[in-house]
């Protein structure tokens, strides 16, 4: 198998280049309290583990860095001193919020709406820039700037609203936001043979949407690199698949299957639904054999983390899944911006701090323009957002029924610092809030253990052309895993026109190739399919990756003209260890209505929770609306 040494190894050389950078930066020593007393190794990963990061202003942050990933397993392990009383408090706010995802940001908002003159406000976040789980990578290939996202990638337009702080989730943000409606894509040649394109890195999984795309579906024989394509198999009826007649019955059947059940309301549906997972919702209500609950699985942990099997039958009746409810009518098409979510994000901030992003507050200029780093953080400005910035100690000052102030104690530069605050918002997920939240009460504790966090990989590959997929008359691949296989699924999205920034359609032009690599392992218990995942994805280097990823695309695409070394022009992981929430049958309170997630919503004393991982589908709207939510719970407080 031939690699592109040149572009390969560059880009290895950079990834090692990026992690000892950061971990000199983390090593640095201070006249304040030191991070670390030299024991900071056993908590690294090692240097060829992030890669490279592509160009731009988020080249330093492609899913979890190092530092984070370290300061975290340091948290985890107990590796922090047990007080921080002898970290002194150097600056004083009233309000902290920690995390600068779309939920650290909807907070961010509700704050800027109802401030009264003189208060205060600091983000912190434990990246290098700001968005969490919805950032974006570039890449620039022989002079054509090309954007993908790292993880949060699409949406559908919501309904129009007059109204918008009468309004919650989608509709509400992305009027107050004013998010354009209409978009320009690049069109596909008329004279070309007809391919169809995602818009993002799911409708082609989409029952009802799947038709938009052309997707080829790869059976493996077995033999490695031998196998069958079947193009568009659903408008096929799956005839040019070498499935036997029963699978193709039973899958065909799942396909075809709509809302078999009605319900009066939500809550009707889920003290019903949320009482069992989808595979098994498959299996006693459809009697649908294990094909279907499979199949089902692309989607399914491509969406939430893990498969039918661990996934509520009610999560399923959101997204929505066959059986159900009926296909997602066919014009309501999928959105994603160039960078995926991250085109939200980048309007929350322009909204908050109007120099953090170079230009005006046009939809051209929030989505393309250089972030301005030193404009976040400014003395005297109502809201600061500091990066780099992973706090690791949040504990009331005295007993938290009566205490008038939190102490919130993070590490930088590799030095503690401390803050006071008259209230806390944490914007960020239970696996950090259960060690970070010192005085978090028991009942607390006990609802964040019962959480599952699933992770998620992103592989975006640059190409210098994709000729290898037009022989084959796809935009997107679904392959038929088999043992030593990476990923499931990989797509090119059709390119949105933004200002100047004007990606081609061309076979013969560079693109960007998105592998969404979820960890499922179905049949063995779901907190075990979590943590293997999470291990491999944490325990893999990026050469191992960079091997697997090319490898899996040469089983695909070397048939039809596929070589690495001339087509990839570079590579960025962007791993994501706690990327989504589970939503396992009970999450949403089951048959009784009692949910963990209620214990979390409710204030701790000067403190309040608030991430997506709380609404069960992850997802922008309801993450901002969680951030709103805690505000308003606190606003007392402050
Ligand atoms: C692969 C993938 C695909 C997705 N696709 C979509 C999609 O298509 N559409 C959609 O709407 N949603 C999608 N989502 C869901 C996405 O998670 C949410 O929409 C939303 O972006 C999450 O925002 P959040 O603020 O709740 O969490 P996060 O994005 O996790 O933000 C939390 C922030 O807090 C930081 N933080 C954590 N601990 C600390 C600490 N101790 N100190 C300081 N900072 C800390 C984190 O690093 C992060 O920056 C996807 C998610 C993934 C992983």
């Amino acid at each position: 198998m031939s690699f592109g040494p040149h572009i390969t190894r560059r880009d290895f050389l950079n990834g090692v280049l990026l992690s000892l950078g950061g971990m000199l930066l983390g090593c640095r020593t201070s006249p304040r309290v030191s991070l670390d007393n030299g024991s900071l190794a056993s908590w690294s990963v090692p240097p060829d583990w992030y890669g490279y990061g592509g160009v731009g202003d988020y080249r330093f942050s492609h899913g979890n860095t190092p530092e984070a990933v370290e300061t975290a397993h340091r948290l985890r392990d107990g590796g922090f001193p047990a007080d921080f009383t002898q970290v002194e408090v150097i600056e004083e706010y009233d309000l902290v919020i920690v995390g600068a995802g779309i939920a650290g940001l909807g907070a961010a908002l509700e704050y800027s709406k109802k401030r009264k003159p003189g208060q205060s406000c600091l983000m912190l976040d434990n990246h290098p820039i700001f968005g969490g789980e919805a950032k974006e990578n570039e890449f620039d290939v022989g002079g054509v700037r090309l954007f993908g996202p790292q993880g949060s990638n699409g949406f559908f337009v919501p309904e129009a609203v007059s109204d918008p702080d009468g309004a919650s989730g989608d509709p509400r943000y992305y009027a107050e936001l004013g998010v354009p409606r209409e978009f320009r894509y690049r069109d596909w040649p008329s004279e070309e043979k007809p391919l169809g394109f995602s818009p993002d890195n799911y409708e082609y999984m989409v029952r009802g949407l799947e038709g938009y795309t052309s997707v080829g579906h790869f059976f493996g024989s077995g033999v490695s690199g031998e196998g069958q394509w079947a193009v568009d198999m659903w408008e096929r009826q799956l005839a040019n698949t070498p499935l036997s007649e029963a699978t193709r019955e039973t899958l065909l059947r799942w396909h075809a299957s709509g809302a078999t059940r009605r319900f009066g309301s939500d809550e009707e549906a889920a003290r019903a639904l949320d009482t069992m997972s989808y595979e098994e919702f498959l299996g006693s209500e459809l009697r649908l054999g294990a094909e279907a609950a499979r199949y089902a699985d692309l989607f399914l942990a491509s969406a939430c983390g893990l498969g039918s099997d661990a996934v509520s039958a009610y999560a399923a009746y959101r997204l929505p899944m066959p059986g159900l409810t009926e296909p997602v009518p066919p014009d309501l098409r999928r959105v994603s911006f160039p960078g995926g979510n991250s085109g939200f994000v980048r309007y929350f901030v322009k909204r908050l701090i109007p120099d953090a992003i170079a230009g005006s507050d046009s939809f051209e200029e929030i989505i393309t323009g250089r972030i301005d780093f030193g404009a976040l953080d400014r003395r005297r400005q109502p809201l600061r957002l500091r990066l780099r910035s992973t706090v690791i100690g949040v504990e009331h000052e005295g007993h938290p029924a009566s205490s008038g102030s939190v102490k919130v104690v993070y590490a930088r530069d590799g030095r503690l610092r401390a803050v006071r605050a008259r209230a806390v918002i944490m914007a960020t997920g239970g696996w950090m809030n259960r060690y970070v939240v010192r005085d978090l009460p028991p009942a607390h504790r006990e609802a964040y253990m019962q959480f599952i966090h699933a992770p998620f990989l992103v592989a975006n590959v640059a190409l210098t052309n994709w000729r290898f997929l037009y022989r084959l008359g796809i935009t997107a691949a679904i392959w038929d895993r088999e043992e030593g296989d990476f990923g499931y699924t990989c797509n090119l999205r059709k390119p949105m026109l933004v200002g100047d920034y004007r990606p081609p359609l061309d076979p013969d032009q560079p693109t960007v190739l998105s592998f969404y690599t979820p960890f499922h392992r179905p049949g063995l218990p779901l907190r075990t399919q979590a943590t293997l995942g999470r291990t491999e994805l944490l325990r893999t280097s990026y050469p191992e990756y960079e091997g697997q990823i090319y490898g899996q695309m040469m089983k695909l695409f070397a048939a039809s003209g596929f070589d690495p070394g001339r087509d990839v022009a570079g590579l960025i992981l962007n791993r994501w260890g706690h990327a989504y929430s589970v939503p396992f049958p009970g999450f949403f309170g089951g048959a009784s209505g009692r949910a963990p997630r209620d214990v979390i919503r409710t204030r701790h004393g000067r403190i309040a929770f608030a991430h997506s991982e709380l609404d069960g589908l992850q997802h922008w709207g309801p993450a901002a609306d969680e951030g709103r939510r805690a505000f308003n719970q606190l606003a007392d407080a402050i």
